[in-house]
């Protein structure tokens, strides 16, 4: 699943085609995507309106749009956005087209990708009741941090993927930013000191700057808006590499399940905690 640097590298590719130009046709190829809202009233709301800002919340690609409307999308599973697609192989949801006779699709094979409209004025309220803070937002500091790790009663693992504590970390992003602080993904936020709750911050920080620089990830589907895989999966020090060396120590990288997802440590530079057991 798309995560925030991948979420970023669509918008920064998509902000500069999409910025001025007028949406001039609008076709909702499955109903599924814009539900609740029908299709005609999705295609009616967005015909003839201009793009006025393109950015990012979470994992949310925010549109601004001339109608004092903000088009909504994520990718979820299997999401692309594509500029002028070549092939698009049958998998479209959404297709745009632009002055300038640019078109951009929403390709989803696995269809969980949305998309909604809401007032501009309702964005920022929309947002503050399901995400915190964004890990490069000036408050995100490391009190806020801290803060948030106490009283927590769910692993660390679990604590950095609560969109509504931080924003944009899913399972890529948290095993690599645990790795970073060696910190164990089924260690107690609560548990944590503050020294190692301000490395884990920069442990977030530092793996999602690797993942933007680098394009983001690509494990199944991720595309970016020109059809392009990211590179950051090359880059990895412990997600997805069970049974290879740590990059710090050597020792075996291991699997196991927190929470239903997969995750990749070294639990010799992330100690274990005593008394918990690991489900493979
Ligand atoms: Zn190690």
């Amino acid at each position: 699943m798309p995560e925030l640097p991948e979420v970023e590298t669509v918008v920064r590719r998509l902000r500069p085609t999409l910025l001025g130009r007028e949406i001039e046709a609008v076709e909702v190829l499955d109903p599924r995507f814009c539900t609740p809202a029908s299709p005609e009233r999705f295609e009616g709301s967005l015909s003839g309106v201009t793009v006025t800002e393109v950015g990012r919340r979470g994992k949310y690609i925010v549109v601004a749009l001339s109608s004092a409307q903000t088009l909504l999308m994520h990718l979820r599973m299997t999401g692309t956005l594509l500029i002028d697609p070549v092939v698009v192989q049958g998998h479209e949801r959404l297709r745009l087209n632009l002055s300038g006779g640019v078109t951009v699709v929403f390709n989803d094979p696995r269809r969980f990708g949305t998309g909604h409209l809401l007032e501009s004025a309702d964005v920022d309220s929309y947002f503050s009741s399901r995400l915190g803070l964004e890990p490069f937002d000036r408050d995100f500091t490391a009190d806020h941090f801290f803060s948030l790790t106490r009283d927590r009663r769910s692993p660390l693992k679990n604590f950095l993927l609560d969109q509504k504590l931080v924003a944009g970390i899913g399972n890529i992003y948290a095993d690599e930013a645990l790795f970073r602080a060696r910190l164990h993904p089924l260690r107690m936020p609560r548990g944590v000191t503050r020294e190692q709750a301000a490395q884990l911050r920069l442990g977030i920080i530092d793996a999602l700057q690797a993942g933007i620089d680098a394009g983001g990830a690509t494990i199944d589907d991720f595309r970016d808006p020109d059809g392009a895989w990211g590179a950051y999966q090359s880059e990895f020090l412990v997600h997805r590499r069970e049974g290879q060396g740590c990059p710090e120590c050597g020792n075996v990288i291991v699997r196991f399940k927190v929470g239903g997802r997969s995750t990749y440590c070294c639990e010799q530079c992330q100690p274990r905690p005593s008394r918990v057991k690991v489900s493979r």
